[in-house]
């Protein structure tokens, strides 16, 4: 079979760039080694953790919270079967319905294992062998958990995320290596579960990508949630003892040594060719195993596009997409882009962090001369009614023109809040755009009004 496109890879960047060909009239095919379509972000990463997350988010809210609003629950308890089996489901809907997009959009579907037999033939190896001829490829073959030297991720008692989505006890001691992203998140599900959640981190701050004060914030809230947190940590060693994990780490106060049932991994995630046999194609990694692209996301043999994970650039599910859109266009022959500096950032904890556009750091490296603006949730009125006031909303807007350079969000429902963020940066507006456009009271987007009526010469209304 002959097709104008073959992506390898299911991932949201790979069936993405597939339906994109696939509108704009190209013949295309789409390889995936496993069973199920969508990749890590739909089979073990974005969605499982996000019905997890709800789940557990219900469970602690009516242990916590329900009572000070007036219902009390008697036998309250997790039945943690059944909250895995739903999450199973949702992830089951979700793979389903990109079979259905395959479908609907005429995109042939290889399973088996892709590997380049020269740069227009890939051999797909399933229950059949089959080789397809293409004129162009896109790669999109994701990553996989990276681990620490020396220390085996066993699945376990030492697991990565992909065993923590599907765990059949509550453990009563996680331990969490690496506060980033995953170990915000999983960390999140079993402490609000009730594990006892530590966390090591290498660098002197949790989400240490992200502005400071998001990680100096969510740590202290996380810290009230009953998290305790060893930043500024070396781990040196890992030993499992039948169901016992022990983790030693070097900090600048000495040695610590965490005993626990559990030992996440959540150290970063590295890109994945295995098996693709790039050399077939005249391809090769670089030094941190990614495929090296252009600003076209094409690889040095020109036929052949790399998108999502295993390219440079931020592991994120929504970059991934906007680059198989962005391919399938240019292949098209139009001129798309993307703004690599608007792709919002989001840690799906409670409360949710979300940001955009630069971080406070960046700008004084940057010598960028910036005003700030920030505004609390404790002063929210929506926040406020619904006991969610920890966090606040930060503008920096550029001194001199006021345009808007980064925002960053600690608070309720944040992921949904830096959406007006990117918009008004996609379009350049400034402090004072935000501040006069009408926000519908009560809610919690007033805190980025306030907060840029604060970048504006200091005159939030509400502080
Ligand atoms: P992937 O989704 O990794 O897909 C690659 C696919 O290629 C896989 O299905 C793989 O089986 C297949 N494949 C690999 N090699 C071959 C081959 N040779 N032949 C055939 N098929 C092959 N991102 C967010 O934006 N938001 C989130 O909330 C979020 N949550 C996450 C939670 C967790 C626990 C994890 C682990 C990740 C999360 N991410 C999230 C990151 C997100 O999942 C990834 O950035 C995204 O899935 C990358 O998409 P991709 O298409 O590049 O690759
Ligand atoms: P991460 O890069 O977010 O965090 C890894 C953390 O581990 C960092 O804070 C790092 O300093 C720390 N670390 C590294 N080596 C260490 C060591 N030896 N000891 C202690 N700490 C160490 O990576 P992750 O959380 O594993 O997530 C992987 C990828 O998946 C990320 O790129 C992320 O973007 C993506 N992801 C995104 C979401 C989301 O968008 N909500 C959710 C989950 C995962």
């Amino acid at each position: 079979m002959k097709y104008d496109v073959t992506v390898i890879g299911s991932g949201p960047g790979g069936y993405v760039a597939a339906i994109r060909c696939a509108q704009l009239g190209m013949k295309t095919a789409i390889v995936e080694k496993y069973n199920t379509l969508g990749g890590t972000c739909l089979n073990v990463g974005c969605i499982p953790s996000k019905a997890l997350l709800d789940s557990s988010e219900h469970y602690h809210a009516a242990a916590h919270k329900f009572e000070k609003h007036g219902i009390e629950i008697t036998g309250l308890k997790v039945n943690l079967a059944q909250m895995m089996s739903r999450k199973d489901g949702v992830v089951e809907q979700m793979t389903k319905g990109v079979d259905f997009l395959m479908k609907k959009n005429k995109i042939d579907v290889y399973r088996g294992v892709g590997s380049f037999v020269n740069a227009n033939q890939i051999l797909v190896k399933g229950e059949s062998d089959t080789t397809i001829e293409t004129d162009k490829v896109i790669i999109a073959t994701g990553s996989k958990p990276s681990s620490l030297p020396g220390m085996e991720i066993d699945k376990k008692r030492v697991i990565s995320s992909t065993e923590a989505l599907k765990l059949t006890e509550i453990p009563k001691h996680l331990v969490v290596i690496g506060g980033g992203v995953i170990g915000m998140e999983l960390g999140s599900v079993y402490g609000r579960l009730g594990s006892k959640v530590s966390v090591v981190e290498y660098m002197d701050s949790i989400i240490p990508t992200m502005d400071a004060d998001l990680g100096k914030e969510l740590q202290r809230v996380m810290k009230k949630q009953g998290f305790d947190f060893y930043t500024g940590h070396k781990v040196t060693s890992v030993t499992t003892k039948g169901k016992k994990v022990t983790i030693k780490a070097e900090g600048k106060k000495g040695e610590v040594v965490l005993e626990a049932d559990y030992c996440l991994v959540s150290v970063g995630r590295k890109p994945y060719t295995e098996g693709l046999n790039l050399e077939a194609a005249g391809l090769k990694t670089d030094d941190r195993g990614r495929i090296p692209v252009n600003e076209h996301l094409q690889t040095s043999v020109s036929n052949i596009y790399a998108i999502g994970d295993v390219v440079q650039g931020a592991m994120l599910a929504h970059k991934a997409e906007e680059e198989g859109v962005f391919v399938a266009e240019w292949i098209n022959g139009q001129k798309p882009h993307i703004d690599y500096n608007l792709i919002p950032g989001v840690v799906y904890t409670w409360p949710e962090v979300a940001s955009v556009g630069k971080t406070e750091d960046e700008l004084k490296k940057g010598g960028i001369a910036y005003k700030t603006g920030k505004f609390p949730f404790r002063v929210n009125g929506r926040a406020v009614a619904g006991m969610d006031i920890d966090g606040f909303v930060k503008i920096l807007a550029d001194e001199k023109s006021d345009e808007i350079l980064g925002v960053h969000i600690i608070g309720p429902r944040a992921a949904d809040l830096i959406a007006e963020a990117v918009v008004a940066m996609e379009f350049r507006a400034s402090a004072e755009d935000i501040a006069r456009i009408c926000h519908a009271h009560p809610t919690t987007s007033e805190a980025t009004k306030e907060a840029a009526l604060a970048a504006t010469a200091d005159r939030a209304l509400h502080v």
